[in-house]
């Protein structure tokens, strides 16, 4: 087979995501699939409906193209803010995006009368991560003008944590953002049907007991691939971690000095690492580099260290003899290097077929599924 090769177990995915949703859905979360690091994936899109995600979102509105292309029915939510200049885009394509910008929301509005369609909108709150999102004082006013644009549907608000700065979703930022809601409802006399409390950092929160507030909708993506919980990197119980992998070729096995020789200088991608001198080592170059995977989100087998990686040579070193050449290494990996794979050319990317067993799993029923039912029974829709 081809190498390098990223394998995607779509059966280890598909019970990640159906027991996350299981989960959250007794708290009455419902989750949102989020493919952008799988670049709108349309076989990791399919698994994570089945497996009962309310929706699908991705921060690339490419990415969302190439979903419906590939005729994937579902929702889909574009949850990086629009740019203005992909206004047009976003309204013919995308069901729901994120917003904090009334002059984008303004253009959305446009694009989605010219196009005789409606468009909805979450407006992102600020809660100290510091990446996107309105100050919680602005909030109202946002909403109030996003409520008067013609073509414009909204549909509640959401939250990002633990992106930008690491800021963790606790029981004060999530009481913070149901606040909001209420204080919206109360004031302007709009549901807000929606309540997104932010990503995969949110599910330590989220299943730990604590009450949930109006939070109904988390939007995951890391932790489904992952199977853990990315503040702490903790392992999320019964998930599967290693539904990802990457494998590429040995092609060279060499015992060398431990000891570069020379005068050292800049390395290709900056400073060399400082080195002790260990006398001969096994040196083992696989064809894999930063043109096809963040090198430091890898994860050798046991018994096998990476050394240093440049565009095209991840350095390994092994005293395994079977890392002859030819011979192919399997790595685990993270977040960044799944993504930098996903989007390398290089890199052949092979989906692993959900076994037929795994599929005669009942359905949720829709209503189970739907932010309407979940629409607190005090305030009347507009
Ligand atoms: C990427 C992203 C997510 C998903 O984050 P994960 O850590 O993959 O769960 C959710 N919301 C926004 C706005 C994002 O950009």
């Amino acid at each position: 087979m081809a190498t390098p090769r990223l394998e995607i177990d779509l059966n280890k995915l598909f019970h990640n995501a159906r027991t996350l949703v299981e989960r959250l859905g007794k708290r009455g979360i419902l989750v949102t699939g989020v493919t952008k690091a799988t670049l709108g994936s349309t076989e990791v899109a399919a698994t994570l409906l089945e497996a009962g995600v309310i929706g699908l979102a991705d921060s690339r509105i490419e990415n969302i193209e190439t979903m419906r292309l590939a005729r994937v029915s579902a929702s889909m939510t574009l949850i990086r803010s629009p740019m203005l200049s992909q206004a047009h885009r976003v309204v013919e394509q995308a069901d729901i995006s994120c917003n904090t910008e009334i002059e984008v929301i303004r253009t959305l509005s446009l694009e989605a009368q010219k196009a005789g369609r409606n468009h909805e909108v979450i407006l992102m709150v600020e809660l100290g991560d510091l990446r996107e999102g309105i100050m919680p004082e602005d909030l109202t006013d946002a909403v109030r003008e996003t409520l008067q644009l013609p073509n414009i549907v909204f549909k509640g608000i959401g939250a990002n944590l633990a992106c930008r700065s690491g800021v963790s979703p606790d029981c004060r930022n999530m009481t913070v953002l149901s606040r909001l809601a209420d204080s919206i409802e109360a004031t302007l006399g709009v549901a807000v049907e929606i309540v997104s409390g932010g990503n995969s950092a949110n599910l330590a929160w989220a299943l730990s007991g604590a009450d949930v507030g109006r939070i109904n909708n988390l939007r995951l993506g890391d932790a489904i691939l992952f199977g853990c919980e990315t503040l702490h990197r903790q392992q999320i119980n019964d998930l599967h971690t290693d539904a990802i992998t990457l494998s590429a070729e040995v092609i060279e096995a060499k015992t060398k000095p431990s000891m570069p020789s020379g005068l050292i200088a800049l390395t290709a991608f900056g400073n060399p690492t400082p080195v002790t001198d260990r006398g001969s080592v096994r040196q083992v170059i696989v064809a894999l580099g930063e043109q096809d995977v963040d090198p430091d989100g890898l994860q050798a087998p046991g018994g096998i260290d990476i050394k240093g990686a440049s565009s095209d040579h991840l350095i390994l070193e092994s005293t395994n003899r079977d890392l002859s050449v030819g011979a192919e290494v399997t790595f685990e990996l993270n977040y960044s290097a799944l993504l930098r794979a996903m989007t390398s050319p290089f890199v052949t990317k092979v989906m692993n077929k959900r076994l037929a067993e795994d599929r005669d799993i009942p359905e949720l029923s829709r209503s189970e599924l739907s932010h309407d039912s979940l629409k607190p029974a005090t305030v009347e829709s507009t």
